[in-house]
């Protein structure tokens, strides 16, 4: 069940921090499109830099994005006063496995956030790592994402299937 999410919120909002907290999760690593901004974003929402303030607290935050423009992803990073990524490759964990050599963190102290089972939850998964899907803030993608949604899309008709889970129906 690679692709299935430990956890799945509607957005980044919605996910119950100070639970991942007490589950003694010290390392969160999100992923930047759609997740945490829309594609054309140039710089964070006032949502988004209130509650990166407030995470940044109680964990050590990354952002691991499989865009190539690390100047975008760094430059997010920067406004949001954590550590970056770009180019990660996922579903390869590479660019997880580079977060542990800096921090030192158990996979058990790790959690990925991202809204694409076949790159963020995959990869954490493989990683073995919590996984919590988000839904996309918006339908309009990166050219290299548009691959990755028609299979997600066949995936998320295979779990509703077989009654595993759907889209829309969060859990944690
Ligand atoms: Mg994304």
């Amino acid at each position: 069940m690679k692709y299935v999410p430990k956890m799945y919120k509607k957005t980044i909002f919605d996910i119950p921090y100070e639970k991942l907290s007490k589950e003694n999760i010290k390392c969160l690593v999100f992923d930047l499109d759609n997740t945490i901004a829309l594609i054309d974003d140039k710089v964070p929402s006032k949502e988004v830099l209130e509650l990166f303030k407030k995470i940044n607290k109680d964990f050590d935050v990354f952002i691991l994005s499989n865009n190539h423009r690390g100047k975008r992803v760094s430059k997010f990073a920067k406004e949001l006063g954590c550590r970056s990524q770009a180019f990660a490759l996922k579903p390869f964990t590479r660019g997880l496995r580079k977060i542990v050599k800096l921090t030192n963190y158990k996979k058990e102290e790790m959690a990925i956030i991202g809204d694409q089972l076949v790159t963020d939850i995959y990869a954490g998964t493989r990683f073995g790592i919590k996984t919590i899907l988000v839904d996309p803030m918006a339908e309009k993608d990166l050219w290299i994402t548009k691959y990755n949604r028609i299979r997600e899309n066949k995936k998320f008709k295979k779990y509703k299937e077989k009654n595993l889970f759907e889209r829309g129906k969060y859990y944690e």
